[in-house]
């Protein structure tokens, strides 16, 4: 049995105050400390979180004193830009961010009629090591701070709000993140202190302020993190990468599995149901010949059918020398009429930049390979 260290150090990447890590009580404290009046805070809490501001130079109703020794100890926005690139249809734009540490991270933006989703990761890397994904060949890195998490976010929201903001896109841009994923880089139940107050600022009206039904934290299924989860009493959308309806199979491709069961992880789901009240998501990737027979959906379908949930049919982003490849549209089809049947509400989720690597962790995977190269 392969063992899984779900413990992971933290690490203290810069001698600078990285400012989105703080509460709005730390950042006061952190304020008055420099012998600033508290309104000073609230000044560039709303410069942080209401303007995306990425500078201190930005911050104009600061006095400029304090905006030099802010300047010299303390940064807003961890994120240096690695890679920007965009989709040919212009609908989806993915960058790859440099960390402090030097650490790289992936947020994709895709640019639907009327919403903007944005895909942030969790972690540098990921411990979890599903068989099928680019992540997890590269291990674990270390974990995101709350901050590192939110200045994505930010970083995205500014654009958006920007018209004048390059890369120009054809398509027509309203000016605001309206929908946040968590299916980036990492596990996000992994890394859940972090991750919960990242979700906590970016749900705060006093904060960045976007409905909780708007956000959707997905997971290999840590189950007693999902159900810590069920506690929160905050309508994050919970996600479950499931890919597979049985133990036998699902260790194979999602390894977290013998330490947490296919029917454990479902009970935990149920439970977190009854809690919520809640619709849960399954995601699975059909791979061919691999998970996606007729047997495999009834399976699924007969597991499923008594819960509150919906399928998320994935096709496959293949990876470079995977054995693992996409299922044709035809038994995608078929996969999805079989879940119907039994009642089990499915859908196939479309497919996106996948010219440009934006499939979770292949453009971090593809810029390593050409620096090797
Ligand atoms: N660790 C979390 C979130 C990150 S991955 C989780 O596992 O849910 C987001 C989703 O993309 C997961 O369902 C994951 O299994 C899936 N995924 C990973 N690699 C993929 C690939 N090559 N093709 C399609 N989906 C993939």
């Amino acid at each position: 049995m392969t063992e899984i260290n779900l413990e992971v150090e933290e690490s203290k990447v810069t001698s600078k105050v990285a400012l989105l890590d703080l509460s709005r009580e730390a950042l006061t404290e952190y304020v008055q400390g420099m012998g600033q009046p508290a309104y000073r805070a609230a000044q560039i809490w709303d410069w942080i979180y209401k303007r995306y501001a990425l500078s201190f130079a930005e911050m104009t109703n600061l006095p400029k004193a304090l905006r030099q020794r802010l300047e010299d100890e303390a940064i807003v926005s961890p994120l240096g830009i690695v890679t920007q690139i965009n989709s040919l249809a212009k609908d989806t734009q993915k960058v790859l961010f440099r960390l402090p540490d030097g650490q790289t991270i992936e947020t994709v933006l895709m640019v639907y009629d009327k919403r903007r989703t944005l895909c942030i990761s969790s972690q540098a890397g990921c411990a979890m090591g599903c068989t099928f994904c680019a992540t997890a060949q590269g291990g674990l890195a270390r974990n995101l701070t709350s901050g590192e998490i939110i200045a994505q976010v930010l970083y995205f929201a500014r654009y958006l709000a920007d018209p004048a903001a390059e890369p120009r896109v054809d398509v027509e841009r309203p000016t605001a993140v309206t929908n946040i994923v968590l299916m980036g880089m990492g596990e996000p139940m992994h890394n859940y202190k972090n991750v919960w107050d990242a979700l906590r600022r970016l749900t705060d009206g006093d904060a960045f302020g976007l409905g909780a039904r708007h956000i959707t934290l997905s997971t290999v299924g840590l189950i007693p993190m999902i159900d810590r989860m069920a506690e929160e009493g905050l309508q994050i959308n919970l996600a479950v990468s499931l890919h597979a309806p049985n133990d036998e199979l699902r260790a194979q491709l999602v390894p977290i599995n013998r330490r947490w069961a296919v029917d454990d992880l479902l009970a935990a789901v149920q439970r977190y149901i009854d809690k919520t009240n809640r619709r849960v998501t399954f995601e699975y990737a059909l791979m061919n010949d691999i998970n996606d027979s007729p047997e495999l959906a009834a399976e699924l379908g007969r597991k499923l059918s008594p819960l509150l949930c919906h399928v998320n049919v994935i096709p496959l982003n293949p990876i470079p020398d995977s054995p693992f490849q996409p299922t044709s549209d035809e038994d995608t089809e078929r996969f999805v009429q079989i879940l119907r049947d039994h009642g089990v509400p499915a859908t196939v989720r479309l497919r996106r930049g996948i010219e440009i690597n934006a499939g979770c962790g292949q453009l971090r995977q593809s810029t390593t390979a050409r620096r090797a190269a």
